[in-house]
């Protein structure tokens, strides 16, 4: 049986310049390009898991003006359901300013308008006009309060919680006994755990204290190396990543969350769901930008086929 699920985060418009160097202090550069493309985590990791075939809702924040309008159009557009995505007066829809130089390195400021004034209220109101979902995705660009109100709520409900906690913070409390499955790559998992994580083993000891904190499940996610899975049943496996030219890996960790909660939503087991979003994925860093680079279903079994 097909599951649903609720993505509970943020969208935000990446604003992008292309530039050959960034500016420094005091300095007027002109930019080469300059894109808008939807994003923000949460909005990519709905996208990503309607493209991949999931029936999905998104609950988050935009304000009144027409970056919100043209966030809400491309959700629905993937398939993705907005009825829990509140317009709120007096704000302005989450905005992310990118600069991307000659070497293709980012420096990224992010506005969270609307997405920081998501709270707990907020959660209550737009989850009244949902029916109740199967599976939630959690990330970490929304206000912590609110994110604590979330586990809470849905673990109380026994609901499957996967988080990504992304962009990394320790929490102020333990959540991980709440958490299904913890979606982070190594990076995230250095921030989280105190350890290094440059080599497999050490991201191997990263797992195992984040499983000793409560987690069930861990995917460290290795970038062009692929994976490390980790269970507190005792299973651990690496997959490799597939190989493919890489243009722009913006979305690499979103389109992998969405992608492998849809494949389990429809009851893929773990080694088919892992190579269904590590497939996802590989797609999405041979394009550019956010939403625009999330492969469809039909891609993704193309590329496995
Ligand atoms: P980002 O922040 O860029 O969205 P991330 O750091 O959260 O990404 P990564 O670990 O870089 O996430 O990538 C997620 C998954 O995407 C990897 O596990 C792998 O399957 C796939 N991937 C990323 N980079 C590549 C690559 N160069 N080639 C093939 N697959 C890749």
């Amino acid at each position: 049986m097909m599951r649903s699920m609720t993505v509970i985060g943020s969208l935000n418009m990446d604003i992008v310049n292309r530039v050959e160097k960034a500016p420094l202090p005091g300095q007027t550069i002109k930019a080469i390009e300059t894109s808008y493309i939807p994003g923000g985590k949460g909005a990519n990791q709905a996208v990503a898991a309607a493209r991949a075939g999931a029936k999905v809702e998104m609950i988050g924040a935009v304000g009144v003006d027409a970056y919100g309008e043209i966030l809400l159009e491309n959700l629905r557009s993937s398939g993705v359901g907005t009825g829990g995505v509140l317009v709120k007066q007096d704000i302005s829809t989450g905005l992310a300013f990118i600069t991307v130089d000659g070497l293709g390195e980012n420096r990224i400021i992010i506005s969270p308008g609307a997405n920081g004034a998501l709270d707990p209220k907020d959660i209550d109101e737009a989850g009244k006009l949902l029916d109740e979902p199967d599976l939630i995705i959690l990330q970490n660009e929304i206000p912590y309060p609110t994110l604590a109100y979330v586990f809470e709520y849905f673990a109380a409900k026994g609901k499957y919680i996967i988080y990504n906690p992304a962009p990394a913070f320790v929490p102020p409390e333990n959540i991980y006994h709440m958490v299904n499955l913890l979606i982070l790559n190594e990076t995230e998992a250095a921030v989280l755990t105190g350890v290094k994580t440059e080599s497999i083993e050490e991201v191997h000891s990263a797992g195992k204290i984040l499983v000793a904190q409560g987690c069930r499940e861990i995917i460290v996610t290795l970038g062009a190396k692929g994976l490390f899975y980790m269970s507190s049943e005792g299973t651990t496996m690496y997959q490799p990543a597939f190989k493919v030219k890489a243009l722009d890996t913006t979305a690499a960790g979103d389109t992998f969350v969405g992608a492998y909660a849809a494949a389990i939503a429809e009851g893929k087991p773990l080694q088919a769901a892992l190579h269904f979003a590590s497939a996802a994925s590989a797609l999405t860093v041979t394009r550019k930008g956010a939403q625009t680079s999330i492969p469809q279903r039909a891609e993704i079994n193309a590329f496995l086929a």
